[in-house]
């Protein structure tokens, strides 16, 4: 039988079948919102209202959903966690930063500032996919790099502020919304809307401490060449005026700030982390009894909560149950592709419903049993 033919029982499918750890499940709630919304709004100016009023509950949400103090700014622009990278190197690291490596995420942080001709190496503590390493106390760094959440691996760290005088920024791109974090744990929490946001790709949106202001006005001051669409100098006083740069795209700043007003109704963000907490749980407690799954990262405290990697025996072909799930309408539990695992990756955030987790356990279960044994996929492991 090809795996593809196989059809899942009806009563075993999950509610919604969208997995995935980025782009990942858009509540239908939302889209409707979007539509009615769209005759007074979608086509309509970023320089004016309802656009400009859009940023400004952004601004407001994000600050109440983090219980953000008075003195931090949300900053916001186009192009995503990976142009931030690229505006952090010119306008956030002064001289030299520590990053830690352990996916691919963080590593390609590490590599944007690499190149940068104005800055000094950084330095890279690296650990093995499916741990963390942990950050070290350095005289030389002015910028200490962390990731929240490596989405690539399923490993997640807590943020915490690493030295007092010295900027900690936090990638939790895949975090934001969905982990827990205080407002005291970094200077710059950076993150994009398509993950726990649950709304499309395209924007990155910074919190921003006191701190973490002052580095981006004093570099920007200093003289150093930095390009528009790259400075945080430039975006903050946008942000200011509830605007971006250029123009950016309507629909993702309104999804957001829907995810947003949701997760707030709903109990804030200890809600929504509680709510990826049980979805984690029946995910990992599954591959813990599971003979044909393990959780990929050993340690349980570094298990992700809001992007499970379920590691699958070698008698069971990893490819042949996510393209089987793919088949039943049930997308993107494909393992990230460069770590070469036999593997299924399983996006958790707070729009994804606990029962659809649970289902998803049982439609992996009815699959492992129904798909050929697979001893080439041995090889992988
Ligand atoms: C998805 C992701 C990114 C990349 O985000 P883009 O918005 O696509 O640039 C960066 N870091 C982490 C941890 C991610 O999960």
């Amino acid at each position: 039988m090809v795996a593809s033919d196989i059809v899942i029982p009806p009563e075993l499918r999950p509610g919604d079948g969208r997995f995935g750890s980025g782009p990942s499940k858009i509540r239908p709630e939302a889209v409707a919102a979007l539509a009615d919304a769209a005759p007074a709004y979608l086509g309509t100016s970023h320089r004016r209202d309802p656009v400009r009023a859009m940023v400004g509950r952004l601004k407001e949400g994000l600050a109440e959903l983090f219980s953000l103090p008075t003195d931090f700014e949300v900053v916001l622009g186009n192009g995503g966690s990976t142009v931030f990278w690229d505006a952090m190197a010119f306008g956030l690291i002064e001289r030299r930063s520590q990053h830690l490596h352990f996916g691919e995420f963080s590593s390609k942080c590490a590599a944007a500032v690499w190149l940068a001709p104005h800055l000094e190496d950084p330095e890279v503590i690296e650990s093995p996919p499916g741990t963390h390493p942990e950050p070290k106390l350095s005289e030389d760094v002015d910028l200490y790099a962390l990731t929240h959440n490596e989405t690539s691996t399923g490993v997640a760290m807590r943020p915490r502020k690493i030295e007092e005088a010295a900027l900690t920024a936090v990638d939790a791109t895949s975090a934001a919304g969905g982990l827990r974090v205080r407002p005291g744990d970094f200077d710059v929490y950076y993150f994009a809307p398509q993950k726990c946001f649950a709304s499309d790709g395209g924007l990155w949106i910074a919190l921003c401490s006191p701190l973490g202001i002052e580095r981006i006005e004093r570099i920007a001051a200093s003289g150093r060449y930095i390009p528009p669409s790259l400075s945080l100098k430039v975006a903050l006083e946008e942000a200011r005026k509830n605007q971006t740069y250029n123009t950016p795209a309507l629909a993702t700043l309104f999804l957001m700030v829907e995810q947003i007003d949701w997760i707030m109704a709903s109990g804030g963000l200890e809600w929504a982390a509680a709510r990826c907490d049980r979805s984690a749980d029946i995910l990992y407690s599954w591959a813990e009894g599971s003979d044909s799954a393990t959780p990929f990262v050993a340690e349980v405290p570094k298990r992700s909560h809001v992007v499970g990697t379920i590691d699958l025996a070698a008698s069971v072909d990893g490819a042949a149950v996510s393209g089987a799930l793919r088949a039943n309408g049930i997308v993107d539990t494909e393992p990230y592709r460069k770590l070469g695992r036999n593997q299924l990756r399983v996006g958790m955030y707070p729009a994804v419903e606990p029962t659809d987790v649970m289902q998803l356990t049982r439609c992996i279960d009815y699959l492992i049993d129904a798909l050929p044994e697979a001893p080439e996929v041995a090889s992988l492991r």
